[in-house]
């Protein structure tokens, strides 16, 4: 059932994935999604990687994903993702955090994690750097660029991330994969795609000027609300939870501040 929000758009509903089989119809759906997308732009669809989200979902529907071919999960806060790393260590998981960190959680993230996509500082670079070479482990990372302007959001102004980018081959340990950023929360399609056009535009422009930079050059942008905008802009990881595991209860402010309200149709 499709429900209307104050302004009269629709609100996409997102079914809650309670078997496999509906984890297998609902990653159908969305890759089938990305693939029309893609098609859209003349991209390869097997450019995009699909990172379903799997935060407040609880262990016993996680092993369903899996079971349904999720094999990397992202999750937004470090306890969480550790809690669930641990309990479900017999799965083989590959686990990218994907929101903001503290200095003090970098020994946790060195030691679960395979990736990190929310990288936005020099201490917080040089803190996972310093775990990673303790524990003779590497991650993946992506920086990340506040394309909103919302004063609020966590992530560099695309102005600085040239010169943060400098700074990385400093941490040994830490791989750059790329820039990642969330689009402005609104139902303005045009004003979305704006902030994942200036992603894609200030990649360009870095991989111009020094093509080492920016790793591979990968784009992670898009969650369920706009990845389809998100892959027909150039994203090479979409971060998709609501869609494949079913809509949240939690307000979304609880994880990006500044976004308390669209889910309610303000
Ligand atoms: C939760 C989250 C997502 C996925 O959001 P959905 O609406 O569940 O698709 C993407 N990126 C980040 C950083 C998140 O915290």
């Amino acid at each position: 059932m499709s429900k209307q929000s104050a302004d009269g758009v629709p609100v996409q509903d997102y079914p809650t994935a309670t078997t496999v089989s509906e984890f297998e119809h609902n990653l159908g759906q969305v890759r089938a999604n990305i693939a029309a997308a893609a098609a859209r732009a003349g991209r390869d669809p097997s450019d995009v990687r699909l990172l379903p989200v799997s935060k407040t979902v609880p262990e016993e529907r996680i092993r369903l994903a899996v079971a349904a071919g999720c094999h990397e999960l992202g999750e937004n806060k470090v306890q969480e993702a550790k809690r669930k790393a641990e309990e479900l260590a017999d799965l083989g998981v590959a686990w990218s955090v994907i929101g903001h960190l503290q200095t003090n959680k970098a020994r946790d993230v060195a030691a679960f994690a395979a990736e990190f996509q929310a990288l936005d500082s020099a201490r917080v670079a040089a803190a996972l750097d310093r775990r990673l070479q303790a524990a003779g482990r590497s991650l993946d990372v992506y920086v990340q660029v506040n394309t909103s302007a919302e004063p609020q959001k966590y992530g560099l102004a695309p102005e600085e991330v040239e010169a943060f980018l400098r700074e990385l081959p400093n941490y040994a340990a830490l791989r750059v994969r790329g820039l990642m950023t969330l689009a402005i929360f609104s139902r303005d399609v045009p004003a979305v795609r704006a902030c994942f056009t200036r992603l894609r535009d200030l990649r360009d422009r870095i991989r111009d000027t020094d093509p080492e930079l920016v790793g591979d050059g990968g784009l992670s942008m898009g969650m369920s609300g706009d990845y389809e905008v998100a892959v027909e802009e150039g994203a090479t990881c979409v971060r998709v939870g609501q869609a494949v595991f079913g809509a949240r209860a939690t307000a979304d402010g609880d994880y990006w501040p500044g976004a308390a309200g669209i889910a309610d149709g303000a």
